[in-house]
């Protein structure tokens, strides 16, 4: 049974990380956030991007838990279910980078999924980035895709209410 709460922890901080992504993706990076990410929006060749930096973000919370989480970092005011929060941060990462820098982004493995969950979630993030600049737009989560004929219908409402700029390409 020890075991378990641990297990808990770490999933559910897998699944509010993708609240807090998608929540500060919409608000912040598309926000007063967007100087940071804006490059990831552009068409470039660099290894890079400055929105890389979001990820040493979330790097840096999962740093600081394992911190929290330890006695020999924090001493008598180290609180050891942190650690598992840490993990759950990290585990996050993982899946991010995975999902949405390599099998989105194609940055370091090609892979075309044909169906389900994957390819779902291949196509939510595309339309993410059918709209240009950071007004608007839809799909701000990275894990959890949303059906993406509803993100068409979205785009389209957007697009003729005047709220954000589509893509011709987005078929919405
Ligand atoms: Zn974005
Ligand atoms: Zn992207």
């Amino acid at each position: 049974m020890q075991v378990l709460i641990p297990i808990a922890i770490v999933i559910a901080t897998i699944a509010f990380m993708e609240w807090v992504a998608w929540a500060s993706h919409k608000y912040i990076m598309h926000g007063w956030g967007w100087g940071w990410h804006r490059d990831h929006h552009e068409p470039h060749d660099n290894r890079f991007e400055k929105n890389d930096l979001y990820g040493v973000v979330g790097a840096a919370m999962s740093i600081s838990m394992f911190m929290l989480g330890s006695p020999l970092v924090a001493g008598d005011y180290a609180w050891p279910p942190a650690t598992w929060i840490g993990l759950g941060i990290l585990g996050y990462g993982i899946i991010y980078t995975l999902v949405h820098d390599g099998l989105v982004h194609q940055r370091y493995f090609k892979y075309v999924p044909k169906r389900g969950y994957a390819k779902r979630l291949v196509q939510a993030h595309k339309l993410h980035h059918a709209t240009i600049g950071k007004e608007g737009g839809v799909s701000f989560g990275f894990v959890w895709p949303q059906d993406p004929a509803k993100l068409k219908a979205e785009l389209k409402r957007q697009r003729e209410a005047g709220e954000a700029v589509v893509r011709e390409s987005a078929g919405a």
